[in-house]
């Protein structure tokens, strides 16, 4: 399936222009969206970037990143006079730069805090802690991603139950893809042959390492601790057969039951 990119809301920035970041609370009733655009066409304003969460106190939380040329005041007072608007707040760049500060936390449905790193920083430091410990750096990388993979699974199975797990994995995996960190298929989910068998377009880890064979650990270690979490009677083990960073087209990651129970870390 075709993607398109998900811009995150953190700064903007352009010398030559003149930026705004909008926030406004509104009653979460039909109309509202109509009175903001009317405002947005009076008055020149060209959207950027922005939300709208609609809360369950029957709210709706309209957070904008656009360029205009007018005044801060007379913006606030044109969405004041929405009759539905209930708060405004509008605050302008400095020298071409806006940042986001009128959010904090980052959070997701049900109020789950996040944090949003950029990938290439990610990825350096876990090169660092490969170049300077070794296997011992992949050992570290793997445990975090297998203790990550766990707690994901028992999350899902609180809010879900397991059963909607195991009959829906799909939907549970996507939301790998909804957080940035691959595009994925479920090619195989057989519980009972051991036999999952993952592949992942642009996984985050991976993309843009050169290596001699499998690169990939915490993703590998993730995916092998919700595999295990699913699977808790046996001991599974999870193997990256094919890797972007070795020349493959993809990274595919594939289940088994390891052949004695673990009786440690033994993440090899
Ligand atoms: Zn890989």
């Amino acid at each position: 399936m075709e993607t398109k990119p998900k811009p995150v809301m953190i700064y903007v920035f352009d010398r030559d222009r003149r930026f705004v970041h909008i926030v406004l609370e509104s009653k979460n009733t039909p109309g509202t969206m109509a009175g903001i655009g009317s405002v947005f066409q009076r008055l020149g304003i060209v959207m950027l970037n922005g939300f709208a969460a609609g809360e369950r106190s029957g709210k709706t939380l309209w957070s904008i990143f656009a360029e205009a040329n007018a005044k801060v005041e007379d913006l606030e007072d044109a969405f004041r006079s929405l009759p539905t608007v209930e708060d405004v707040t509008v605050r302008e760049g400095v020298n071409g730069l806006l940042v986001d500060s009128q959010h904090f936390p980052v959070v997701m449905e049900g109020g789950e805090r996040l944090v949003i790193m950029r990938q290439s920083m990610l990825t350096d430091m876990f090169g660092r802690a490969k170049n300077i410990f070794g296997s011992g750096g992949d050992v570290i990388l793997y445990v975090q991603g297998e203790e990550y993979g766990r707690r994901a699974a028992e999350t899902w199975a609180a809010l879900l139950g397991e059963k909607f797990v195991r009959e829906h994995p799909n939907e549970a995996l996507q939301t790998l893809s909804a957080a940035g960190w691959a595009r994925i298929e479920l090619l195989a989910f057989d519980l009972d042959g051991r036999r999952i068998v993952v592949r992942l377009h642009d996984n985050f880890e991976c993309l843009g390492r050169k290596s001699g064979g499998p690169y990939s650990n915490f993703v590998r270690g993730y995916l092998c601790g919700m595999a295990q979490a699913l699977m808790p009677n046996v001991a599974v083990q999870c193997k990256e057969t094919v890797c972007v960073a070795a020349g493959g087209e993809y990274c595919e990651f594939e289940t088994s039951e390891e052949g004695a129970k673990r009786t440690g870390l033994n993440p090899f």
